[in-house]
């Protein structure tokens, strides 16, 4: 059985304060358990206040992104040593924003995924296409690029850790939900074409979380399909209450 893994990407919001009160109220009520994950994608200034809150606590931190490198000439940029230093778990690989706005590539994301693992950091790779390629046919081939250059030079172990969260574009921040039976399709296309590189074995292990608009009121009924295993979440992440509803849904 796989455990349900809940994130949530607070994105480019809060200051180091609200983050704070949000940890507080969630690790009041510990919501995670062994059957079910609590990560919080936090901005990289508030990463090293939020691990010390959560130290005794289910709850894991994550960074939204990383550079590849592990030191050097990269002004602005943060490195998975410095991230795995803090006592971070997790990192967000290849959020469609970032390949949209910040020129990710699935090379980019490849050589993050890889740098990940190297740093005992579990990556959260995300894939998924736009409304464009949706319309005319193309997400199952555009997804099985992603999914397999991706993963490209991991072993099988470390494809079987990884996170693979699929986000069709057109459903993140849109209100618009995909239905629960077309995002379960393609997540297990995603799982058939990790097994293709893989093995059944390895493709049954590994997460694959549907992200696009998730809140409490859709959660359970994403949650009950077959080949999803979590979520990863935006909006509805922000608020405390709505995050531990969630995080609570995964225990069902
Ligand atoms: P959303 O964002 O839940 O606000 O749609 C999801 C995401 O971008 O991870």
């Amino acid at each position: 059985m796989r455990n349900k893994v809940i994130a949530g990407n607070w994105k480019m919001n809060k200051v180091l304060a609200e983050a704070e009160e949000f940890v507080q109220e969630v690790i009041k009520k510990d919501p995670a358990d062994q059957n079910v994950e609590a990560i919080v994608c936090a901005p990289f200034p508030f990463l090293a206040t939020l691990v010390q809150q959560t130290r005794n606590s289910t709850v894991k931190i994550a960074a939204q992104n990383m550079h590849f490198a592990e030191n050097g000439a990269y002004t602005g940029e943060v490195s998975p040593v410095m991230l795995k230093d803090l006592g971070v778990t997790h990192v967000v690989i290849g959020h469609s924003e970032r390949r949209e706005h910040f020129a990710e590539t699935d090379e980019t994301v490849n050589k993050k995924v890889n740098a990940a693992f190297e740093h005992a950091l579990t990556p959260i790779m995300c894939v998924g296409e736009t409304l464009e390629q949706r319309e005319s046919n193309e997400t199952m081939n555009h997804i099985e690029e992603q999914v397999s250059a991706g993963l490209k030079g991991l072993t099988e172990d470390q494809v079987a850790k990884t996170i693979v969260a699929y986000e069709p574009i057109w459903a993140i921040g849109t209100g618009k939900t995909a239905s629960s039976s077309d995002a379960n399709e393609v997540c297990k296309h995603i799982r058939n074409v990790i097994e293709k590189v893989t093995s059944e074995e390895t493709a049954n292990q590994v997460v694959i979380q549907y992200g696009g608009s998730v809140k409490p009121a859709n959660v359970d009924e994403l949650l009950a399909q077959s080949d999803i295993d979590g979520a990863l979440v935006g909006g509805a992440s922000l608020e405390a209450d709505s995050f531990i509803q969630l995080v609570e849904a995964g225990k069902k």
